[in-house]
């Protein structure tokens, strides 16, 4: 365990009040009995390319899981299993290397699989639940449990799964022709460097799409595209990304939210609800 400063997908920092990365379930116990004694909140964190640190100094306790068990990655028959700490970009790497299909939609997202499935995340009319099966994780007293998919609640770009701390994800795969799933991930990331504004620090999509209304759209249509607050801006390529151009800091996303949120309000009645969470 050491100190350590976190680094958000906008590249803000926070110094946590207490950092252990840890590699196993016994450590992970520990340290999680070490936080609680110590009176501390704590938080899990994947890549941390959702949420936003909005304050650099903080009473966090933040536990990254790490090497051993958290980057296991295993395939028995047609059943992967994943560590949590596995990233989606090495994810790839091993479906690519044992031809298994159905993750190719995740090519070119910034995550840790822990993450992506907390977060149900997706793309391309493609969500990770889809192919789950079951997670092992860690209920609020410690325990180990299996949750089998039928007993999560997912949704779009969320699942109940915050209130556990998932260990590892088993997901049903196919195999496929190697060559295929190159080109689909290809595919998949060209669409993506077309769409999305892969140049600037972001979290990607800022606001969650709703029923009848994609956010992007309704902020461009705002005359919004392009605003800029401080060096944090409305990308121009794709107005549901706020980015960090420079050397912003996250009052100035805050701020661009709170325009997009009141202006969006004002012309449909819509409140938009941020996808990207917010750390105090
Ligand atoms: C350029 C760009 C493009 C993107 N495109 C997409 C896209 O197409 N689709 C999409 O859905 N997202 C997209 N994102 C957002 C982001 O990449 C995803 O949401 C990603 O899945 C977040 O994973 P993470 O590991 O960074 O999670 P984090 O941001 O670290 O964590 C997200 C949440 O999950 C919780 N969490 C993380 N790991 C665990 C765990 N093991 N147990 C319990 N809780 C945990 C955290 O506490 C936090 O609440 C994009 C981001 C960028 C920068």
């Amino acid at each position: 365990m050491s100190d350590n400063v976190l680094s958000d997908g906008y590249g803000y920092s926070l110094k946590p009040a207490f950092f252990a990365s840890v590699s196993g379930l016994s450590e992970l116990k520990k340290a999680l009995d070490k936080t609680k004694n110590l009176g501390f909140r704590y938080r899990v964190f994947g890549s941390l390319h959702n949420v936003i640190l909005a304050d650099s100094k903080s009473d966090l306790a933040v536990l990254k899981l790490q090497g051993g068990i958290f980057s296991r990655i295993n395939i028995q028959k047609d059943i992967l299993e994943v560590g949590s700490g596995v990233t989606v970009r090495e994810l790839l790497k091993f479906c690519i290397k044992n031809s298994l299909s159905g993750f190719e939609f995740l090519a070119g997202m910034p995550s840790t699989v822990g993450g992506a499935v907390v977060g149900n995340a997706g793309s391309f009319g493609k969500e990770i639940s889809g192919h789950l099966i079951r997670v092992d994780c860690l209920d609020k007293e410690s325990n180990l449990l299996t949750l089998d998919k039928s007993s999560i609640v997912f949704k779009y770009r969320g699942s109940d799964l915050k209130n556990f701390i998932v260990i590892r994800s088993y997901f049903i795969v196919k195999r496929g022709d190697k060559n295929r799933i190159k080109k689909n991930m290809r595919e998949c990331f060209i669409k993506r460097i077309l769409s999305q504004d892969m140049l600037h620090s972001s979290c990607g999509c800022f606001f969650k799409n709703g029923t009848g209304y994609k956010a992007g759209a309704l902020i461009d249509s705002s005359g919004l595209k392009g605003r800029t607050r401080g060096s944090a801006a409305i990308s121009d390529k794709h107005a549901n990304f706020l980015v960090n151009s420079d050397n912003s800091c996250a009052d100035d996303i805050l701020s661009l939210k709170d325009i997009i949120q009141r202006k969006i309000w004002r012309q449909h009645r819509i409140w938009l609800d941020p996808e990207v969470e917010i750390v105090w």
